[in-house]
């Protein structure tokens, strides 16, 4: 080979590696999502119903991967895949949300930035449409982390987020099992829990975001607030390790702070984000009596959706792979 042969292949092979350094081959990316845990089974559910939840949480997926694919941020997927859910009647969260015992929609949700651990979170609101865009509102736009009724619609309001009458929220299909459980202490003590949505995801710059809304629990006390905005319960996202969104007995969620746990296994025991996901759900939470699951996705593009109930709405959408939905058990 010539000289000058030998120094165009030496230049061709130099520009392809530095070009490696430069734009470094685009990691893997992708969104995670749940619609709610808890008693769903097959021989419950009709073939239509089926369809049409298997349809919304395809929906969501395409909505989140499409804003990833085009290069957007891990928050804004999470944040556009949650206001589908929240806007839809299928899932506790936003409209369609379960009611506290006196009858109202009482709306819970947090979001986090795992790239600087910025979070925000609302809890016990009424009147916020999309209660995820309050949380991250409080979160960019506030010193806070955490604001609670009147004062998080007050500092809504003031950033004109949008605002509806509560019976906006309330479906009749919420309204007619709300009558049925005042009316049955047998009901009501099954009261029905899952629908609460989140979604994570992993953007192409490898950053990660986790975000939460719910209308918490069935027949709640006026004045509960569950997991969903409690950053490190029900909702966590760090770029070191794995971001988290939980769906389950709060309660519990918050005694064994789930998602921050996940989280800690991984930073300071070197735990795969599958086996840190099911100590915490399939160990942990089972023993001490709580039931849900939870979905995460790690830094790398790993995903874990463990939970201990019959079902969990759930599926995923990674790059280089097609979009999946689950409901069951497997
Ligand atoms: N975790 C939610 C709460 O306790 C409810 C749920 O996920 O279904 O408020």
């Amino acid at each position: 080979m010539s000289l000058s042969k030998r120094f165009v292949l030496f230049s061709f092979f130099l520009l392809i590696a530095l070009t490696q350094i430069v734009f470094p081959q685009s990691t893997k990316f992708g969104i995670v999502i749940h619609g709610g845990a808890g008693t769903i089974l097959k021989s419950n559910m009709s073939p239509e119903r089926e369809a049409e939840y298997t349809a919304k949480l395809n929906e969501v997926l395409e909505a989140g991967y499409k804003i990833l694919n085009n290069g957007g941020t891990a928050l804004d997927a999470v944040n556009a895949a949650i206001n589908i859910m929240e806007d839809s009647p299928l899932f506790n969260a936003g409209k369609g949300a379960v009611l506290t015992e006196k009858g109202v929609a009482e709306l819970d949700a947090s979001i986090m930035d795992g790239k600087n651990l910025m979070a925000g979170a609302v809890a016990g609101v009424r009147h916020i449409k999309n209660p995820i865009n309050l949380a991250r509102l409080v979160m960019e736009k506030s010193p806070h982390v955490m604001m609670v009724g009147e004062g998080a619609e007050e500092f809504g309001k003031e950033n004109n987020i949008e605002m509806v009458d509560n019976s906006y929220f309330i479906t009749k299909e919420r309204w007619e099992s709300y009558q049925k459980m005042l009316k049955r202490e047998e009901e009501r003590k099954k009261a029905e829990k899952h629908g609460t949505v989140g979604a994570v995801a992993l953007d192409k710059n490898g950053n990660l975001a986790a975000g939460t809304s719910t209308g918490g629990m069935m027949m709640k006390k006026f004045g509960r607030v569950g997991d969903s905005p409690i950053i490190g319960a029900g909702t966590y996202a760090n770029n070191n390790t794995c971001a988290v969104s939980a769906t389950g007995y709060g309660e519990y969620f918050i005694r064994l702070g789930v998602a921050k746990d996940i989280s800690a296994l991984m930073e300071y025991k070197n735990y795969s984000l599958k086996d840190a996901a099911n100590e915490v759900i399939m160990n942990k939470l089972d023993k001490l009596g709580g039931d849900g699951g939870i979905i995460a996705i790690d830094k790398n593009g790993n995903v874990a959706m463990p939970f201990n109930t019959d079902g969990m709405y759930r599926g995923q959408y990674l790059s280089g792979e097609e979009p999946v939905v689950k409901i069951y058990k497997e």
